[in-house]
């Protein structure tokens, strides 16, 4: 599929829940959080029925995200049937890593950890977020005093052999601007590939402030003054919108997502989203988003329908995100997937 602009989508973000386990106030509202009724929420089925389809028209790349995946019931049932749908090369997963150092089965010690099976169902690649190593500004920011169990979810997605994992770090000024050099060391010390990622608009606004906000460039600045040079490594690419340096001293590749301030951000972009209520979402920063569940749910609707629904999305996919034109966020990230 390609759409106007000639992006090629390969690459479906799919969101399984609006739930999550954690509060990151840049992710959902401070108010208390309405969640969606079961009923509007698609199910496995649905969203594994939208997935095949997808294969079948190029999706190449799934990742699954939401809201926290992990939460949802009988999700590692979703990972294994995902995982034999033909036609994909890549799964992966988003998550704040706090539940997949649980034992999987309730065999004791002897269980797999939710990790392994992910694992073992196909999962490549899991990108963990990690903002900040200090226990209280994790309590703070992430509104639940997790930071031990998004620890020992690292060490339990290391000892499960994924392809990569990623640790995905929100930048934001005076809560982990000090930080980050401490970020570096650890992501290194464990061998996670690290991305830097700007905060964007996809929250209450009071928290996109200019006294929030760190742009890249400057945590940049803020890494060579403590590790030396940052080499660009325009040709290392994974699937997705970072653009990655190499510190050239010690080898350490460092990726950074700058919606913000990148003004190529969006030239590569080969991503369409389905929410968990079953909304496609041509991209993140544009208030555009189809009904695919209407169809799903239309019994006459056939597969062919769903193909033809997804190729009229990806026709609509706008050339750029509209996140510096005072996008006014309708939906929080909690509410869309990240
Ligand atoms: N719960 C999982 C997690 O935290 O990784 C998956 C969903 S979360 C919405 C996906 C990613 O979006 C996380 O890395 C999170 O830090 C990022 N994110 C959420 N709100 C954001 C915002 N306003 N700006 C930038 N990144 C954001
Ligand atoms: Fe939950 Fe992830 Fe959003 Fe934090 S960023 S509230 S962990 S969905």
């Amino acid at each position: 599929m390609e759409d106007r602009y000639g992006h090629r989508i390969s690459y479906l973000r799919v969101s399984i829940t609006d739930r999550c386990n954690e509060r990151c106030a840049y992710c959902m509202p401070v108010e208390e959080q309405e969640w969606l009724p079961r009923a509007e929420v698609l199910r496995y089925e649905e969203i594994l029925r939208v997935i095949r389809v997808g294969a079948g028209l190029g999706i190449r790349k799934v990742r699954v995200t939401g809201g926290e995946p992990l939460t949802r019931r009988d999700v590692l049932w979703f990972f294994e049937q995902l995982g034999r749908i033909g036609g994909l090369d890549d799964i992966g997963i988003s998550t704040n890593g706090t539940l997949l150092g649980r034992p999987a089965t309730e065999d004791g010690a002897d269980s797999p950890t939710v990790a392994d099976r992910l694992r073992r169902s196909g999962v490549r690649t899991a990108n963990i977020s990690l903002d900040t190593l200090d226990r209280e500004t994790y309590a703070r920011a992430a509104g639940r005093d997790f930071l031990p169990q998004a620890l020992a979810g690292i060490e339990a997605a290391r000892a499960a052999g994924f392809d990569a994992v990623k640790m995905n770090t929100v930048l934001m000024r005076g809560q982990n601007e000090h930080e980050l050099w401490d970020l570096v060391d650890f992501a290194r010390e464990r061998d996670l590939l690290l991305r830097f990622i700007e905060l964007m608009p996809v929250s209450t606004t009071q928290v996109l402030t200019d006294e929030n906000f760190l742009p890249f460039g400057e945590a940049k600045k803020l890494i060579e003054f403590k590790f030396g040079p940052l080499e660009p490594l325009p040709e290392f690419r994974t699937n997705g919108p970072a653009t990655y340096y190499r510190v050239a001293k010690t080898g350490q590749k460092l990726g950074f997502i700058g919606a913000m301030t990148n003004l190529h951000f969006c030239e590569t972009c080969n991503k369409l989203r389905l929410t968990c209520e079953g909304k496609l979402r041509p991209c993140l920063g544009s208030h555009l988003e189809f009904d695919l569940r209407a169809v799903l749910r239309d019994p006459a609707a056939t597969d062919d329908d769903l193909a033809r629904f997804f190729r009229e999305v990806v026709d609509r996919k706008p050339e750029q995100h509209e996140f510096r034109e005072n996008y006014q966020p309708e939906r929080r990230m909690i509410a869309i997937g990240g």
